[in-house]
């Protein structure tokens, strides 16, 4: 640890002291907060993950009050859960919730540290630290980007990291010797939202800062902290088709055996469909997943197409399309598509 990581710890009760009081007045109101329970704290983390809270909220309320607990998803069929997804992307965060529920719901008893919550297949670090300490007060530290982002900058950390993983790794050793050990779900909740509503990364509001009088990096010198070194992005031009026929839209479902996308439907590639595009395409939309960016050209054909309903191909009334698990982003155009009149 630096000298201003150690002045940090030692000076850590006044710190949680400062911060837990500033969490008090200014935490939003939360679904998840409310009316808090562990069920409900998984389901928020898990959506909360690359996902921004205003998108997340009607998904949220929607979600448990179809599914209400453990029990009640474990229940639940998987093209049903995904479709109840469908829109917030990442799927994995989907079937591992559903596949959580399932172990869960055959427990007894909750178990209540992170240690723990790790066992369960696919919950990660950041997952377990969060329910352990939010729903059963196990003092251990949540690091997420907005945790990095107020603890590299409450120390003054010049280090250039290769990737946001690196600067996990860095802070979480101080970030557990800060938490508070009475109240770690609450203290983990508060430097979340500190760092989400202000310690910005562009924009950080120092003035207005609960923990400003322990900071190493005020103001414009902040800005440039932390330092996370971004890989250069690949871009992949991608065909799609946007076939119609009585009214129905033309989808292929990934199989379950797909590593990603398994379950989730998407608009078909032109070459799944050997069909040879002609530019320009009636629709060019941009999407970034990780490092890629796509840059996906949709096509109308001019012709009915031949199609063989094989390998996933179906064919989709627009009344189904909304209780489907489609891709968000195709799901998005075809909403568009269908306001501009091209599918009707
Ligand atoms: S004083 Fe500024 S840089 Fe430091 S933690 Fe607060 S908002 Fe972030």
């Amino acid at each position: 640890m630096t000298s201003a990581e150690q002045l940090l710890t030692t000076r850590a009760p006044k710190l949680r002291k400062a911060l837990l009081s500033w969490y008090q007045k200014h935490q939003r109101d939360l679904p998840w907060r409310t009316a808090a329970s562990p069920y409900r704290t998984v389901v928020s983390e898990l959506m909360l993950q690359q996902t921004q809270v205003a998108t997340v909220l009607p998904y949220f309320n929607r979600w448990v009050q179809r599914w209400p607990n453990f029990s009640a998803l474990a229940q639940a069929d998987a093209d049903e859960v995904l479709a109840a997804w469908a829109g917030l992307g990442y799927y994995r965060r989907a079937r591992l919730l559903h596949a959580l529920a399932k172990e869960v719901s055959l427990l007894k008893v909750l178990p209540s540290t992170a240690q723990a919550w790790l066992q369960f297949t696919g919950v990660g670090p950041y997952t377990a630290a969060a329910i352990a300490s939010i729903s059963f007060k196990d003092p251990v530290a949540v690091v997420d980007g907005n945790v990095v982002r107020v603890l590299s900058r409450l120390a003054g950390l010049k280090t250039s990291f290769v990737s946001g993983a690196h600067a996990v790794k860095r802070v979480t050793p101080l970030a557990n010797v800060l938490v508070d050990p009475r109240e770690p779900g609450n203290y983990n909740q508060a430097i979340m939202e500190l760092g989400s509503q202000v310690c910005r990364k562009a924009a950080p509001a120092c003035t207005a800062c609960p923990l400003k009088t322990f900071c190493a990096s005020k103001g414009t010198q902040a800005i440039g902290i932390p330092k996370i070194l971004r890989a250069k992005g690949r871009r992949e031009i991608v065909h799609r088709v946007l076939a119609l026929r009585d009214g129905k839209v033309l989808l292929r479902r990934h199989p379950k055996y797909a590593r990603r996308l398994a379950g989730i439907a998407e608009l078909p590639l032109a070459e799944s469909l050997k069909f040879k595009p002609s530019l320009p395409a009636y629709a060019v939309r941009r999407r970034t997943v990780v490092q890629t960016t796509y840059e996906e050209h949709i096509h109308v054909p001019a012709s009915q197409l031949k199609v063989v309903l094989s390998d996933g191909l179906i064919w989709v009334s627009l009344a189904e399309l909304p209780f489907m698990a489609i891709s968000g982003p195709h799901l998005r155009w075809l909403g568009e598509f269908v306001r501009r009149g091209k599918l009707v």
